[in-house]
């Protein structure tokens, strides 16, 4: 198809667009094509206007009385009730803070300390995972005399036996884009006896999810990426309803208490999302984060995915017309329904150079170590003009550099 044809296409595809509108919440650059917001999201422009206020008045007047009178004491919660919605988490269960490496720890751990002692030793973790959750597996492994066992995502339910306490999953693969089976997968390990931590880093605000429909034990993710939260924004944990009066956080810090201004010496966990606190909340990233969820307001994700997957057909269509032959294969998966919300594209020697010269051009993606060119579709502000875009500007770079070299 001529470039003429696909710019109409991409056109027509932004006129017919349902969530087109919600480009206007955000502030970007029209110049520049951002495709990185599986890294870091873009800047809803409602959050500087509360950050100046949480600052200026709640903090700089109020000061102290804000804990109170502006309700920061309860912001995780209500932080996280809000995140709840967007996967699929009835309220009462999530909590936002800390980062997702933290939380890793904190429901791996309890997963492990929720089986009779000795009688479940194994932790399964997802073996081309986000490598944070790797560490993090292995050390509460240790701490809790479990062994640990690799395993590729798809095939979780099947290595899953007597032995098995817990699996950690990402649910979607940061490196590949691909999609893991979380029903199947969360149903299976149920069957075994054993209990799932869902990692939605790639998930959360690219893809509906369903975590108590789909019985999900734990979950954890970041909101700096599809959840647009700013850079290290606080993370949040998910603990299902009916294991929170047995979950047991190995992180009983004094936000966790169920009276924390008695200042007892003796730990009594709250009830609640609440237990999954540690210390004292990460109020102005926090803040932040809750300015920026308004931009999910009205928003449906089954919109949300509908438009990712016209997103990313749409790119690799276009990746075809405008890069010769054979330079690039895309390890992102053909089939819908293993396809996360990015395109990840194979190419030789000088990946990192490729991405390098696509920035310089504007086309901002990311280069994954050695060889994988990672592009992020983040629905409520990626137009199709900006896929028809960024996939031309491929074309030239790669065909720049190769008449360079001849
Ligand atoms: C981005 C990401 C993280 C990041 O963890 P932090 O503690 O926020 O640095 C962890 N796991 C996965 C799967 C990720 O994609």
């Amino acid at each position: 198809m001529s470039e003429a044809a696909l710019a109409e296409e991409a056109a027509a595809l932004d006129a017919a667009d349902g969530l087109a509108a919600k480009r206007a919440e955000f502030d970007l650059d029209d110049e520049v094509v951002y495709l990185d917001g599986n890294s870091l999201g873009a800047l809803p422009r409602g959050v500087a206007g509360r950050l100046s206020d949480v600052v200026g008045r709640e903090w700089g007047r109020l000061g102290i009385r804000s804990w109170e009178e502006s309700g920061w004491w309860t912001a995780p919660e209500r932080v996280g009730d809000r995140i709840g919605r967007l996967i699929g988490a009835a309220p009462g269960q999530v909590v936002a803070g800390d980062s997702t490496s933290v939380n890793v720890f904190k429901a791996v751990v309890a997963a492990v300390r929720l089986t009779d002692t000795g009688s479940r030793d194994e932790v399964l973790v997802d073996a081309a995972t986000f490598p944070t959750d790797g560490y993090i597996a292995r050390s509460a492994a240790r701490m809790t005399g479990c062994r640990i066992r690799a395993v590729d995502a798809a095939d979780m339910a099947r290595e899953a036996g007597p032995r098995t306490a817990v699996a950690l999953v990402n649910h979607v693969d940061y490196r590949t884009g691909r999609l893991h089976d979380l029903p199947g997968t969360t149903a299976a390990l149920r069957a075994a006896g054993a209990h799932t931590v869902w990692d939605l880093c790639h998930s959360a605000g690219a893809l509906p999810v369903r975590l108590d429909a789909d019985g999900a034990d734990f979950a954890v993710g970041c909101t700096y990426k599809y959840l647009n939260g700013g850079p290290g924004a606080p993370a949040f944990l998910y603990v299902r309803r009916a294991l929170q009066d047995r979950f047991d956080s190995p992180l009983p810090g004094w936000n966790s208490h169920a009276d924390p201004f008695a200042m007892d010496p003796a730990y009594a966990p709250a009830a609640g999302a609440v237990r999954g606190r540690v210390g004292t909340p990460e109020i102005l990233s926090l803040l932040a984060l809750d300015a920026a969820l308004d931009v999910w307001d009205g928003v449906g994700l089954a919109a949300v995915r509908a438009k990712s997957l016209a997103l990313t057909d749409f790119f690799l269509r276009c990746v075809e017309a405008y890069v010769p032959e054979g330079r690039v294969a895309s390890v992102t998966p053909e089939a819908h329904a293993e396809r996360g919300s990015q395109v990840s594209l194979r190419y030789g020697a000088g990946a990192g150079e490729v991405m390098a010269e696509l920035i310089r051009r504007g086309v901002v993606g990311d280069h994954r170590r050695p060889d994988v060119l990672r592009f992020g579709f983040t629905p409520l502000y990626t137009r199709f003009a900006d896929a028809e875009r960024a996939a031309r500007v491929l074309g030239e770079v790669i065909e720049a550099r190769e008449a360079a070299r001849r």
